[in-house]
Parts: C-alpha cells; sequence; structure tokens
C-alpha cells in the first residue's frame, strides 16, 4: 500500500465507521475542521481518559485543571503570542492568494495555486490567533483571543492551584481543552486544523533541578505512547536544533510518529524555564514566586512542559492500527486498536434469524450494557460481514449466540487480532470481558 493511500483509505474509512466527518459538510465544509462522530467521540474520550489517568489519578504530584478558552488579553501580551505568534506569509500578485514563506514550492519561487513564476510580494507577518469581541461593542478595546495553547490557563492559576491543593514544589498542572489556530496550511486530515485539543502538562520545579525533571518526563511520555501500543519503530525524539529552539525555551524534544507523509511532530516536551511566570509577573504586577515553607526560599519556579496534541495522537493511532490482510483467501480490513482505547468493546451476534437466538443475543446485549461495556448489536447479513464490519471499526471482540447456546448456555468469542475463537458461558461473558479490559 503506498503512503499516500493509507491516508485517503483512512479518511474513508472514518468517515463510512461514524469516526470523523468533516464540519459543515452539507455546505460543502469548513477548512480544516473535523466532526467526531459517535466512533470517534469515544476513541477520543477513550485517549483523554488515559491520559487523564496517568497524569493526575495515578499520581500525587499533578492537579486538574479546566480554565476557559477566553483569557483575559494582557495573558496574551506576556505570553509573547501578540508579537510573536506569527508566520511570515507572501502574497501573490496574480491570484492573490497567501502562502507560508517558508514552503518549498514558493521558495522556489513559483506560486503553488496558478503556478505564475516570481509573483510573490515581500514577506510580511501574520498572527496565528483568532480574534473575536467580547460585549456589545466591537472595538479594540474589546478584542480578546481565542486561546491558542491551553498552557496560559495553568500558568495564571499556579498559585490559585498550589495553594488550595497545598502542593509543594515539584508539582505540575494538567489540563486538556480546545485550542484555535488560524493556521495557513493545515492539512494532512486531523493532523494540522484550525480547531483542536491539547492535553498539556506543565510541571514546576525548582531551578537547578530542570534538567533530571525534563528527562524523566521525556521518558515516561515516550513510554506513555508506547504502553499504548504504538510500533516502537515508528516513534522516535526529534531535538529542537538552536534555529527551532523557541527563545525562552532551554530544551525542547519533539515526539516524533512516521506519518504516510513523513516523521513528524505531535507531542512537544520544553524546558521553559521561568519565562512564563516571570512574564505573567510582569504584566500583572502580581508576586508569582513560590515560598518555600521549609527553607524559607523564594524563587520563580522553572516549568518542564507536555504538550500533546489530542487529535494528532488520534491520528497516529488510527494510522499505527491500520491494517489490510487476507485471511482464508479473503481480504480485511482492520484497526487492530488497544481494546481500551476502542470505542465498542464488542458486538452481539445471533447467528441466524430464528430458533430463538436474536432473543438470547439481546439478552446478552443488554448484560453488557448494563455493565457499561459498549456493545453492538447486529442481526444483518451473512456473519462474515458482520466481522468485517466490526474489524474495520475497531471492535476486539464478537460474541456469537448459536444452535449450542440454547443447549449449553455458551457463546463463541472470537478475537479481532488472531481470529481464535473460545466458547464461554453466557453469565461469564461479562467478567471475561472485564478482565481482558483491566489487563491492557
Ligand atoms: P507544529 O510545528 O506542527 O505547528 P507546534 O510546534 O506549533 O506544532 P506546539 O505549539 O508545541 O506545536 O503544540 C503542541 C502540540 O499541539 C503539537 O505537538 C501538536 O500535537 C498539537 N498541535 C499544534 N498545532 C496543531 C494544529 N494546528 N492542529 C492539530 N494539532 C496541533
Amino acid at each position: 500500500m503506498a503512503n499516500g493511500d493509507l491516508m485517503d483509505k483512512l479518511v474513508s474509512l472514518t468517515k463510512r465507521r461514524g469516526y470523523v466527518f468533516q464540519s459543515s459538510e452539507i455546505y460543502g465544509g469548513t477548512g480544516s475542521v473535523w466532526d467526531y462522530g459517535p466512533l470517534g467521540v469515544e476513541l477520543k474520550n477513550n485517549l483523554k481518559t488515559a491520559w487523564w489517568s496517568t497524569m493526575v489519578h495515578q499520581r500525587d504530584d499533578i492537579e486538574g485543571l479546566d480554565a476557559a478558552i477566553l483569557m483575559h488579553p494582557k495573558v496574551w501580551e506576556a505570553s509573547g503570542h501578540v508579537e510573536g505568534f506569527t508566520d511570515p506569509l507572501v502574497e501573490c500578485s496574480n491570484c492573490h492568494r497567501r502562502f507560508r514563506a517558508d514552503l518549498p514550492e514558493v521558495e522556489g519561487g513559483q506560486c503553488p495555486t496558478c503556478g505564475t513564476r516570481d509573483a510573490f510580494g515581500p514577506p510580511r507577518s501574520f498572527n496565528l490567533m483568532f480574534k473575536t469581541f467580547m460585549g456589545p461593542v466591537e472595538d479594540a478595546a474589546a478584542t480578546i483571543y481565542m486561546r491558542p495553547e491551553t498552557a496560559q490557563g495553568i500558568y495564571v492559576n499556579f498559585l490559585n492551584i498550589q495553594g488550595t491543593a497545598r502542593q509543594k514544589v515539584p508539582f505540575g498542572i494538567a489540563q486538556i481543552g480546545k485550542a484555535f489556530r488560524n493556521e495557513i496550511t493545515p492539512g494532512n486530515f486531523i493532523f494540522r486544523t484550525r480547531e483542536f485539543e491539547q492535553a498539556e502538562m506543565q510541571f514546576f520545579v525548582k531551578p537547578g533541578t530542570d534538567d533530571e525533571w525534563f528527562e524523566r518526563w521525556k521518558a515516561e511520555r515516550m513510554e506513555w505512547h508506547r504502553g499504548l501500543g504504538i510500533r516502537p519503530e515508528k516513534l522516535r525524539f526529534h531535538q529542537h536544533t538552536p534555529d527551532e529552539l523557541a527563545h525562552y525555551a532551554k530544551l525542547a524534544f519533539d515526539i516524533e510518529y512516521e506519518f504516510p507523509f513523513g516523521w513528524k511532530e505531535f507531542e512537544g516536551i520544553h524546558n521553559r524555564t521561568d519565562f512564563d511566570l516571570s512574564r505573567h509577573q510582569e504584566h500583572s504586577g502580581k508576586r508569582l514566586e513560590y515560598i518555600d515553607a521549609a527553607t524559607n526560599e523564594r524563587y520563580i519556579p522553572y516549568v518542564i512542559e507536555t504538550s500533546m496534541g489530542v487529535d494528532r495522537t488520534l491520528l497516529v493511532v488510527l494510522a499505527d492500527a491500520y491494517r489490510e490482510e487476507t485471511v482464508e483467501g479473503e481480504e480485511r480490513v482492520v484497526l487492530a486498536l488497544n481494546p481500551k482505547l476502542a470505542p465498542l468493546k464488542a458486538a452481539v451476534f445471533p447467528l441466524v434469524k430464528k430458533d430463538g437466538l436474536p432473543e438470547l443475543a439481546t439478552k446478552l446485549h443488554e448484560a453488557l450494557r448494563k455493565a457499561a461495556i459498549p456493545s453492538f448489536y447486529d442481526e444483518a447479513g451473512s456473519i462474515g460481514r458482520r466481522y468485517r464490519r466490526q474489524d474495520e471499526a475497531g471492535t476486539p471482540w464478537c460474541l456469537t449466540v448459536d444452535g449450542q447456546t440454547s443447549e449449553d448456555g455458551t457463546v463463541t468469542i472470537r478475537d479481532r487480532d488472531t481470529l481464535e475463537q473460545v466458547r464461554v458461558g453466557m453469565d461469564r461473558v461479562v467478567g471475561w470481558l472485564q478482565e481482558r479490559l483491566a489487563a491492557r
């Protein structure tokens, strides 16, 4: 399968199975904005829950936060986004389209849209933040921004959280939320969009201990992605070179995945020093120092940040799980998703639509529903076709009620990946699934 094909196949599979739809599709779509359908929202929620569990629930030293998208406009002056969150753009004097100045075709002097040569004007800065107005008056005083990253909500709440949660440095704050960037060249499906979600964690440490914490977080975050089941040979670190490094960052590594369109970042680990808290202290006039109660030392902590794109990681999960196989002479497409992430954990089928099998299968489906195990009941089409549909949707286990069920109360459980089939008593199915879901 050619690499370009994989992206096309993912776009069509995720649409066909109700994972991802283009935003406002009936109106022709909104540029690079996507909606998550019934299976997509489950996958996304499962991914976010897995992150939250590792980062917040399984630790004592990280607190959660859900800060608002709209913030005081001065936040973005302090953070440097008003001044510096820009891409240089050039405009083609023939078709008037604008492009990032660093696109290879543009650097070569040719317009990617109309093909005209040497028709670009001088590069101009273009701010990537979405602007809007707060309140009834549309003037400069009422201008606010849609946050382009979630991190600033964490910095401005640093002392609120440290005090109320009675945390001592080193500790962290974690948050998952929407961010908006008016990207000039969005694309590659959900890889680069204008509205997306981030799962970010800012870990506040004493200056001097930052290098050690950086290494710990770098290792932990890579381990987490491996633990999701992402193939290790498709993951690597990329260290920012001096010209890639943001001016305030001491050290930065990206975690990259080998997407069909090349190795690309989907999470960043950054040593942001005391830049953000110092800037907010300066711009707000409020002291943002930490006082160490044991030694009476005062200092502005350094921040080690782990910043993961939720949608981009979802693309990693989907691309990594996609397989085309031939089984017993038949082609099948499988999403070999980690069962913890899979939207549906099971599908329930009566082998045939008679002999009381649909009633028995419905009972089993209801038992799964009661146990909050997402499952899908399907009696339409041949058993083979029903398996194929669930393989494509990524459902790990298919449970079939057949003639033997009425005799001995057992059902067949078919494993999506190994295709092995075992018989399990109907009354033990919930426990059987729960055990396997807990073990992954
Ligand atoms: P890129 O260089 O790809 O634009 P970035 O370095 O600007 O990314 P960060 O600001 O470090 O990205 O954001 C952290 C994470 O947020 C990224 O690793 C990515 O997963 C996600 N992210 C950033 N911009 C977008 C976007 N436009 N669409 C989807 N995810 C994004």
